[in-house]
C-alpha cells in the first residue's frame, strides 16, 4: 500500500529526512520508532501527503503522492486517508458527533447520513451519552477517542497516527490502542502509527527505526516488552 523511496526533506538548514525508505503493504499496521528529533513526524506528513518532500518518491495505494498538486493532495487526503495526532485536534465549534462526521461531510456525504454513520461509533468507543458534548466538555481519553472514530469513519486506505497515546495515562492508551488496530483490521486499513512506547508498538505487526532522517532497522513487534 506504502511506498517510499529515498525521501529527502529539509527545513531551511536543518535535514529532517535525508533519504529514507519504507515500505508498507496492505492492511499492515506498522509502528515507526525512533529519537526525538530523528524525522517521524516528517516522515508521517510526507506519506500523508501533508508535507511535500525535496526529493524521493512516495507511492501510497497506487497515487504518487509527492508529485501531486496541493489540490490533488489535500482531496487525496480527505478521501483516502485518516490522520489522529497526540492531541486530539478536534473542532472545538462541532460537537463530538460533528467531528466524528466531518471527513463524510466533507466528502459530500448528506449531513443526516453522516451523523447516523458517526453516532454509529459511539457505543463501541464507549461514549454513548456523549455525541452532543464539545471537545472542551470531554475528558483527553474521551476526545481522543473521538479524534480516532474521526480518522477511521470514513474507511480511509491509510490512517496516519502521531503519537496518538502520547497525551494518555496507560489504560487510556491501551484502550484507544485496541480500538485503533481493531477498527483499522475491520477495514482493513493500513496504519502508520508513529510511537516512543514500546507498550504501544507491540500493537503492531511490526515495528521500524528512524534515525538521522533514515528508517534504519526493521524489526518484529516485542510483545509485552
Ligand atoms: P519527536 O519524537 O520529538 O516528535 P520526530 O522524530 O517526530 O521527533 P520531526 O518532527 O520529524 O522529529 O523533526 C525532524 C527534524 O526536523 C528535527 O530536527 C526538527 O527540529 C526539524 N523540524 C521539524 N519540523 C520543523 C519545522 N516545521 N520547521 C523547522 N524544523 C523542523
Ligand atoms: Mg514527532
Amino acid at each position: 500500500a506504502i511506498e517510499a523511496r529515498d525521501v529527502r526533506l529539509a527545513f531551511g538548514a536543518t535535514p529532517a529526512l535525508r533519504g529514507a525508505n519504507l515500505a508498507v503493504t496492505p492492511g499492515e499496521v506498522v509502528a515507526v520508532m525512533g529519537p526525538s528529533g530523528s524525522g517521524k513526524s516528517t516522515l508521517l506528513h510526507c506519506l500523508g501527503g501533508i508535507l511535500v518532500p525535496d526529493a524521493g518518491e512516495i507511492h501510497v495505494g497506487g497515487h504518487r503522492v509527492d508529485t501531486l498538486d496541493e489540490t490533488a493532495r489535500s482531496t487525496l487526503r480527505r478521501d483516502r486517508f485518516g490522520f489522529v495526532f497526540q492531541f486530539g485536534q478536534l473542532v472545538p465549534e462541532l460537537t463530538a458527533e460533528e467531528n466524528v462526521a466531518l471527513p463524510l461531510l466533507l466528502g459530500g456525504l448528506r449531513r443526516a447520513d453522516a451523523l447516523d454513520r458517526a453516532r454509529s461509533w459511539f457505543d463501541r468507543l464507549g461514549l454513548a451519552g456523549l455525541e452532543r458534548r464539545r471537545s472542551g466538555e470531554l475528558s483527553g481519553g474521551q476526545a481522543q477517542r473521538v479524534a480516532l472514530a474521526r480518522g477511521l469513519v470514513a474507511r480511509p486506505t491509510v490512517l496516519f497516527a502521531d503519537e496518538p497515546t502520547g497525551a494518555l495515562d496507560t489504560l487510556t492508551g491501551e484502550q484507544v490502542m485496541n480500538l485503533l488496530v481493531d477498527g483499522a483490521r475491520e477495514q482493513g486499513t493500513t496504519v502508520v502509527l508513529v510511537t516512543h512506547e514500546a507498550r504501544v508498538a507491540a500493537y503492531a505487526d511490526r515495528t521500524v527505526l528512524v534515525r538521522d532522517g533514515r528508517v534504519t532497522a526493521d524489526e518484529p513487534a516485542r510483545v509485552g516488552s
